[in-house]
Parts: C-alpha cells; structure tokens; sequence
C-alpha cells in the first residue's frame, strides 16, 4: 500500500507546499498536514530514508549505528536559537540536513520538512534531521520517528492557557521514558530539565553556567516537591534537596566575561579542554543558547574550533535580537513570548546608554495564547526606576491597551505612555520618536508585521549599537 501512497502524500504534499508559496502564504506546515491524511505513516517513512551520516560519533562512545541521525531540540525557552546554531555547525561539515527552519514545530512541521527534502525518485537528501520541537507535540513526534539526541533546554512558564510548565515538563518526561535509546543534552541549572536523567535515557550531558541560578518557578525538587537550598559552595546555581536531588556537575560549563555588543563566555568541558566562545548577538540567555549547543556538537563528535568560528559569524534568526538601523539610530527586535523569557529579554536595556525608546506589543490571538496574564510576572517595574532613559513607551496589538495598564501599575508615568493600535503606524511612531535606541518587544503574531515595516524603513543589520557596554 505505501508503495503507492507514500508517493502520492509527498507530491500532493509538495504541490499544496507550492500552491501555498505562490499565493502569498508561508505554508510551513500544510503540506505535512494534508500528507499525513493520505498516508498517515509518512514521517514514520521518511524518516527512515535518511542516508547513513559520513562523520560522526566516536566509536569509543558507544554509538549505535542507525540509518540517520535525528537531532531534536524542545524547551520553553531558546529551541528555535540552539536548533539555528546547530545548522550552522553541520552546514559548516557540509551535511545535507532535514530542518523545520520557518519554526514550524509541530507534528505537521516536521512532517513538512522531510517532505521538503525528498527528491524526484523519493529519495530524502538529508544525513540528519534537525528538528525544532514544540514540547506538548513531543509525544506523538517520538511516537512516529526514533531521535537519536534530544536536547531540552529549560521548562517555564509558557502560554498559560494552553501549557503550564509543570504540564510541560511532565509530558517531555513520560516521552523520553518511553525512549530510553536517546541520548540527552540537559540544562544542568534548571531542576525540572536536570530530572530528564532519572528516566535512564542511554546517554546523557549536562550543561550549565557558574552564573546561572534556578528561577523562581522552578524551586522545588521536582523528585519530591520540597523546597530546594539553592546557591551554595559559592555558586548561585547549585541547588540540593533532602532527598538526594542535586545540581549535577555539567559536562560543559560556561563562565561570562566581559566582550563588548556581544556575549562571551569561556567554555570548560570536563574532559580539560578550554573554548573561548564569542557570539555577536546581546542577550545574557544566550549564555545557555551557546551552551547547549556547543555541547551536542561535542556529542556529534563535531570539531569544536570550527564551532568556535560558527559561533563567532552567527547571523540570528528572524526577530530573535535582530537588528535594524534607522538613520544611524540603532533598532532592536525580539520575541517575547513568557514571564521568564521577557524578564530575562529586558536586561539587555541595561547596558544601553542614552534613551530608549520602547514597543511592547502584546497579543492573545491562538498563536500567542488568548490569556496574557502572565506579563504581571514581568518585571518591567525597572522601567520605572529611570525616567530620563525609558521616557516614551508605544504599546500595540491587540492587547495593547492591557500592556498600557500593567506599565502604569509598574510606575511608568502615564504620560509616557501611548497606545497604538495598529501595528505600522506603531512601528513608524517608535521610529520617529526622539531617543537614542528603539526596542521592540513582540508577541508571535505581531513579530512579522512589526519586521516587515522595520525592513521597509530601516535597514537590516546596520551599525552595532555604538552605547552599549558590555553584557556580562
Ligand atoms: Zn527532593
């Protein structure tokens, strides 16, 4: 039977891809979607046509010889950054890669990718499979493909309505027990990604930071539900519990230091080798980015001074810390999505000198979960405490006058605040605002509107903010 319809899904779903394309949509994921309901082993198929990898894993690991390799990435925080630089990493050994690049992460998505990568005679040109993986599709994903390394990278808060971090945690849990053939890369900091290890997966690594220390949310021991000691032995992200539960030691550990408009760390293995990674994106989180995703090419048993260098040419993606220049005056994007991820986003303000002007846009449509009560957990009440730096505030979408309220219970001077709904004439009002920067903080839905008018009227790249002081 799937001698007829495997074909039949992948061209029907390669010409609804290209229909979509040519009228005007980004058809990430319908072409999966409509595959899989003529064949709905597809992926299961697909998958197992990956080519045999030229490189890789080190016979001495132990590795198992399967037909491809299937690196998948989830976590609330940080897939979408950690997947890009893997691409880099394998681009860079020439490796022909399966990769869900436009974010579509979930089943549908994947689908679509290999879709994408299958040639006239059905054959997958892909040596690896490279997925960025939304944590709730988690389960039914490794139900249909076998992953050879998942990477999770933190668990917090994400989407109220639609996920709760306990919610997500458990479920990426129960997936991988399932699973015990896949090797784990594990975010040592964070105790709910930590306890991955107990589902006795074959493998597992760990990273972490000696700056790092757990957030707020995720202080009880997720073995036991007592509170966890937190930041001991003179470092803020070791965390113990009564039960046994404790921080392990990363197999990669990351230490900031100073570099300037850009985040740089030391990178120590616990093998002895030292790695100086520089990377020219702000944003202290990428700390962990970096982390995570030079330690699963250490996995992959890539050259780590070529990791060194893929990381130093980094071009981000889309809207993650992207930057734009308008008349000279540097402009930053970037989604924000959680409590934990916009609280972390808002300290690369610090180091700016001058004054900033700000977009918040704010929305509740499905893609960004209808209930945004989480931007109460934001921190945005250091706003508050400097006037003369953060004087004008824009808020937009469709919650933007609910932005407007949560500034104002900030301390933000209700004069400095205004609200415009629609979207461009936000972005233009920002631009033409008297400041020394402009940020802007967007939810999914509005992050490519907002992007096309930035493209439209600033230019992409430009000048590195010139005021900035280092991050670290
Ligand atoms: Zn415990």
């Amino acid at each position: 039977m799937s001698v007829i319809r495997l074909p039949l899904a992948v061209w029907i779903g390669k010409l609804v891809g290209w229909v979509s394309r040519v009228s005007g949509h980004k058809g990430s994921s319908l072409p999966g979607m409509v595959a899989r309901k003529i064949y709905p082993r597809v992926l299961t198929d697909l998958a197992a046509r990956l080519r045999r990898p030229r490189l890789l894993y080190r016979e001495d690991q132990g590795h198992r010889n399967t037909a491809g390799k299937i690196i998948a990435v989830t976590g609330t925080n940080g897939k979408t950054t950690v997947t890009h630089m893997l691409y880099d990493f394998l681009k860079m050994s020439s490796q022909k890669i399966v990769y869900n690049q436009e974010g579509a992460n979930m089943i549908n998505g994947v689908t679509a990718a290999f879709i994408a990568s299958v040639g006239f005679f059905g054959k997958v040109f892909g040596e690896f499979a490279l997925l960025e993986i939304d944590e709730g599709s988690l389960p039914s994903i490794m139900d249909e493909i076998t992953l050879d390394i998942l990477v999770v990278t933190n668990f917090s808060s994400d989407q109220e309505d639609r996920f709760s971090m306990a919610s997500a945690a458990e479920v990426v849990r129960e997936a991988v027990a399932r699973e015990p053939s896949v090797w784990l890369v594990l975010n040592a900091d964070d105790p709910n990604t930590a306890v991955l290890a107990d589902t006795m997966p074959q493998q597992y690594f760990f990273y972490g930071t000696t700056a790092g220390s757990p957030s707020v949310e995720a202080r009880f021991c997720p073995r036991c539900a007592k509170k966890l000691l937190v930041g001991f032995d003179g470092c803020p992200g070791k965390y113990a519990c009564s039960c046994g539960f404790v921080r392990p030691e990363p197999d990669l550990i990351v230490e900031p230091v100073s570099g300037s408009g850009e985040v740089c760390c030391r990178a120590r293995l616990t093998t002895g080798q030292e790695y100086m990674l520089r990377l020219p994106v702000l944003g202290a989180f990428n700390y962990y980015n970096m982390a995570a995703a030079f330690l699963t090419g250490i996995c992959l048993g890539l050259d780590p001074e070529r990791m060194v260098i893929g990381l130093r040419n980094y071009a981000t993606s889309p809207g993650r810390m992207e930057r734009f220049s308008h008349m000279g005056k540097p402009v930053l994007l970037n989604l924000v999505k959680n409590a934990r991820g916009y609280s972390e986003a808002l300290s690369v303000l610090d180091p700016m000198i001058g004054s900033v002007v700000l977009l918040l846009a704010l929305s509740d449509t499905a893609a960004d979960g209808c209930d945004v009560s989480w931007i109460w957990d934001v921190n945005f009440e250091r706003l508050s405490l400097d006037p003369n730096k953060f004087g004008c505030f824009i808020c937009t979408g469709t919650r933007g006058a609910e932005m407007a309220v949560r500034l104002k219970y900030a301390g933000v001077l209700e004069q400095n605040v205004h609200v415009i709904d629609n979207t461009s004439d936000a972005v233009l009002a920002a631009l033409e605002k008297p400041g020394t920067h402009v940020v802007l903080f967007s939810a999914y839905s509005t992050l490519m509107p907002l992007r096309k008018v930035l493209l439209s009227k600033t230019k992409l790249g430009g000048p590195h903010a010139e005021n900035m002081l280092s991050l670290s």
